[in-house]
């Protein structure tokens, strides 16, 4: 019997475990526990229900064009709860100068692929606009190693772009900056896009028309999520998993390899595994790992990580119908505001509140303001209306107000990550029976982190000496 031990009960740890299950249901021998630090699993995935509304803490959908974390729900029967989000009413506002500005129609990540609503649109300068008109003649470039995203964005279109769209995107992803977060780890699609085009704007349209050719079904919603919300995944998944493997509230404090073993150290004792998944955030890793190879714990502990706040308010049907439609706004940190963005959830899924309701998200923190963490919920609250009623003249007193503190949850891709996932891939190899998952390494959102736990399994099969995967075993046992 193989005994695999995975650190960390977030959605990356979760799905290491699912697969493990299947394969054991399948009649492969082999026992996995599940290590998690916290009293529930599910790391920051976790759904309230408040006066009928639906209340997401963490993340509250995920990117339909990553397709694995949709596939992990079918998985586990919750193919018909996935929903989409309501793209008819899609609109997405930027604060500048204090007041809401639509986004306008054609920009595809801040890449302007139509020229008349840019033109027209009081979002950009003059300057900006005509930087857009020169980017199309840009000549294909190929940057000499890795580079931050305000570099290339600021070589196509100016600073102002960086400061009105390129910040506040990366902000509401990542919780991080521009002139931090690195080309080839975020937005590796762009580097390619420059290297053969030149042209961003001019590689967009090609990729589109090239879909739409390809494509005759209709567009798929940019996100979906689950009717129940994401809860619902993890709750699944649980209940396919063999409860006496979940270890909840353990903390391990450190992970080592002995004598072709792997020694789990938890509250005090220690348990023996053949192989190890540590799917925690790589901050946790390196503490954890720090005895097996210092090396490895330094180059884990090198990726940073920011911190941030979520603030739901329910407010009544009067407030509903003063909200602009839409799904929402971003906001520039250059409007010296500590939001960095709200949903109208409402509008993005409609069924999360009852008709006679509005429900509005609120993010804060992110890099530069790690500080928000130490104000208490009440202040957060208040600095949240605060902001509401500048922007939006929102004056009403919410009905419930809910707030879910995140500290160090996201990581920050740095200029120069791919290089060091290399180095950590490198020392990783001289520890056989290791894997590594969550949301440090190859992409933050909950889909990346899905495929992340799974693959660290699966990586585990030929040291274990088992079977590679020939199908997956839906287990709907
Ligand atoms: C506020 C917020 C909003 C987000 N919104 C979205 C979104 O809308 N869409 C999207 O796709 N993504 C979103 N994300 C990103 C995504 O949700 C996360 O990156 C992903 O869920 C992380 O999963 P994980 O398993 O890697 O880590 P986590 O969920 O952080 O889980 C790691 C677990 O490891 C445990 N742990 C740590 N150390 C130890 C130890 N020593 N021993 C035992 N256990 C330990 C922790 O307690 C934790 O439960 C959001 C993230 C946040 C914070």
């Amino acid at each position: 019997m193989k005994r695999i031990a995975i650190v960390g009960g977030g959605i990356a740890g979760l799905s290491a475990a699912y697969r493990l299950e299947e394969k054991r249901r399948g009649g492969v021998p082999l026992d996995y526990v599940l290590f998690e630090a916290a009293p529930r699993l599910g790391g920051v995935l976790g759904t309230n229900h408040v006066n009928g509304c639906l209340v997401e803490a963490g993340p509250d959908s995920f990117l339909t064009e990553k397709p694995w974390a949709a596939d992990l729900c079918r998985q586990v029967g919750l193919g018909d709860q996935l929903i989409g989000s309501n793209d008819a009413d899609r609109k997405t506002y930027l604060l500048t100068g204090g007041k809401l500005t639509v986004m306008p129609d054609g920009l595809m990540f801040m890449v302007p692929t139509k020229i008349l609503p840019t033109v027209f649109s009081p979002l950009f300068s003059v300057g900006t606009k005509l930087r857009m008109a020169r980017e199309w003649f840009h000549p294909p470039h190929k940057a000499n190693g890795d580079e931050t995203v305000a570099a290339l964005v600021t070589r196509h279109y100016g600073s102002e772009m960086v400061d009105r769209l390129a910040d506040p995107l990366l902000s509401g992803v990542y919780g991080g900056e521009a002139s931090q977060l690195s080309v080839r780890a975020v937005l590796p699609r762009f580097a390619e896009m420059e290297a053969k085009h030149g042209s961003l704007g001019r590689a967009m349209l090609a990729a589109r028309r090239k879909m739409g050719q390809a494509a005759q079904a209709p567009p798929k919603p940019l996100f979906t999520s689950l009717k129940d919300g994401m809860q619902q995944l993890v709750d699944a998944v649980l209940a396919r998993l063999t409860a006496s493997s979940l270890r909840r509230g353990t903390y391990v404090s450190s992970v080592q390899p002995e004598h072709g073993k792997w020694i789990v150290t938890a509250d005090q004792r220690s348990l023996e595994f053949e192989a190890v998944v540590v799917a925690t955030p790589t901050q946790a890793a390196a503490a954890v790992l720090k005895d097996a190879s210092a090396e490895l714990a330094g180059e884990l502990g090198a990726i940073q990580y920011s911190s941030s706040v979520t603030l739901t308010l329910g407010y009544d049907k009067a407030v509903r119908d003063s909200l602009p439609p839409g799904f929402g706004f971003l906001v520039p940190r250059s409007e010296g505001k500590r939001m960095l963005a709200a949903t109208f959830v409402h509008n993005k899924f409609p069924h999360r509140a009852p008709a006679d309701s509005a429900l509005i998200r609120c993010f804060l923190g992110g890099a530069r303001d790690e500080a928000i963490l130490q104000l208490s919920d009440e202040e957060i609250v208040q600095t949240a209306r605060r902001e509401l009623r500048e922007i939006l003249g929102l004056e009403a007193v919410p009905q419930f107000s809910r707030v879910y503190k995140w500290k160090g949850a996201m990581a920050q891709y740095s200029v120069g990550h791919l290089e060091r996932l290399e180095r950590i891939e490198g020392l990783r190899q001289r520890l056989p029976g290791l894997a590594l998952a969550g949301n440090g390494y190859r992409g933050i959102g909950v889909p990346d982190c899905v495929r992340s736990g799974a693959e660290a399994a699966s990586s585990l099969w030929s040291f274990l000496g088992l079977a590679p995967d020939a199908r997956q075993l839906p287990l709907n046992a």
